[in-house]
């Protein structure tokens, strides 16, 4: 361990025989990089975040395996160094796999793969599909591959899910030598949480299967998937991240041509109104206080009328998506809530199902209202038509079982 800063005490050590063969798994993004050590049972793990890379503020915050919080600076806030620390901290844990959150996969990764020089390649040409996040995965690939060259190395692709999308649902109505040509068509995103949440679900209901679910990830970043039979069958993001609902920052579906006419009426460049979709709509466009929900309540509560309005259009859009979602599964067992607004806000919950009420579904106030701060469970009525289920999300968890999968360490 060669940084002064990183000095993991006695009791780390002592505690390193209850996190076996674990698998680490890297998300590395354009601003911050989160990572999980998780032992082979799924029982045990270590986590942390290096966050506000590329400024000075950058640092890394670690959470021991005996629960302690560790705070590490990073001189310059450079990627390469902030993961050459994670590295250093978890190389006495001797993990056996690395398993990367990428993306894009575009149109050939229907499953996770084991890095080789060719899929390497395939993330970093990925780059015109996901601009901020594929180059950050390749960093995050390339920096394990220069310190443990021996260690085996997975990608688990975020659109890898929604690869069993039947044409009807993954094409646009363009010009169709677009896809041939030139692979544009919907890919839909938050694929191992889609996945974790229908396959849990399915798990802890009675109803027989198979199962139809929508699935529906209200975080930062917001999307709803229609599972059936444990396969995507439509989703609400496309081409790129930005379509769909209504998010943090990100505007959802808007007019097509609204890119035209700000052009022309405003003189917006190209980069300009791409920007302004990605990082400046959403929530905090419409409240004009924060992209965070709980900002947004508390003034809302207040009397607030834009966060008000935003929550409003938050949940209109989220009913009124998995409304059309709907049409997509043959049998329609229940919605499934996930992310930090969907296992946590019940207001939100409420208001959602309140947009869908031509669909008979009945949920129990107080159920709905237990459900908060990582719990898992239903608080459907038993007269509701449909089941109701919050299952907090395990992104990592999922990605470390497909990495054990995929090197068939499983
Ligand atoms: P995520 O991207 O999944 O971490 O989710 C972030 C979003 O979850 C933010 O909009 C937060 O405001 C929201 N969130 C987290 N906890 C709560 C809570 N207790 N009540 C309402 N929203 C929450």
């Amino acid at each position: 361990m060669s940084d002064s800063a990183v000095n993991p005490t006695l009791s780390d050590q002592e505690t390193t025989a209850t996190l076996t063969n674990p698998t680490l798994v890297l998300n590395c993004g354009s601003s911050s990089i989160k990572y999980a050590l998780i032992s082979e049972d799924e029982s045990t793990r270590i986590t942390g975040l290096a966050e506000n890379l590329g400024l000075d503020t950058a640092r890394i915050k670690h959470n021991t395996l005996d629960g302690r919080k560790l705070e590490i600076a990073i001189a310059g806030g450079r990627h390469e160094l902030a993961l050459q620390k994670i590295l250093e901290l978890l190389e006495q844990y001797h993990f056996v796999a690395v398993g990367h959150r990428v993306v894009h996969g575009g149109r050939e990764y229907s499953e996770a793969v084991r890095v080789n020089e060719h899929v390497l390649s395939e993330v970093k040409r990925l780059k015109v599909l996901a601009p901020l996040h594929n180059p950050a995965n390749a960093l995050g690939i390339e920096a394990v591959q220069a310190i443990y060259p021996e260690i085996p190395q997975v990608v688990v692709f975020d659109t890898a899910f929604h690869q069993t999308m039947p044409p009807v649902a993954f094409l646009y109505p363009l010009p169709k030598s677009l896809y041939a040509d030139h692979k544009i068509r919907r890919y839909g995103f938050h694929g191992t949480s889609h996945a974790y949440v229908s396959e849990r679900a399915s798990q802890i209901t009675d109803a027989k299967g198979p199962h139809g679910w929508l699935t529906a990830h209200l975080g930062n970043g917001c999307s709803a998937t229609a599972v059936y039979d444990g396969k995507s069958l439509d989703t609400s993001m496309g081409l790129t991240p930005l379509e769909g609902l209504m998010m943090g920052t990100r505007s959802g579906d808007v007019d097509p041509s609204l890119h035209m006419h700000l052009k022309r009426q405003l003189g917006l460049s190209l980069e300009e109104i791409d920007k302004m979709l990605n990082n400046e709509s959403g929530l905090l466009g419409i409240s004009g206080l924060s992209n965070d929900l709980r900002t947004i309540e508390e003034a809302a509560n207040e009397g607030h009328k834009d966060a008000q309005l935003a929550i409003e259009m938050f949940c209109y859009r989220v009913g009124k998506y998995l409304a059309s979602l709907s049409c997509a599964l043959p049998d329609f067992t229940g919605i499934v809530f996930t992310g930090g607004i969907g296992e946590n806000s019940k207001t939100t919950r409420a208001r959602i199902l309140d947009v869908m009420r031509h669909f008979g579904i009945k949920f129990d106030a107080d159920k709905n209202a237990s459900l908060v701060g990582g719990s898992e469970g239903s608080f459907h009525s038993d007269d509701s038509s449909i089941e109701l289920w919050v299952v907090p999300t395990d992104e990592e968890c999922r990605i470390a079982q497909e990495t054990r999968q995929a090197l068939g360490i499983a």
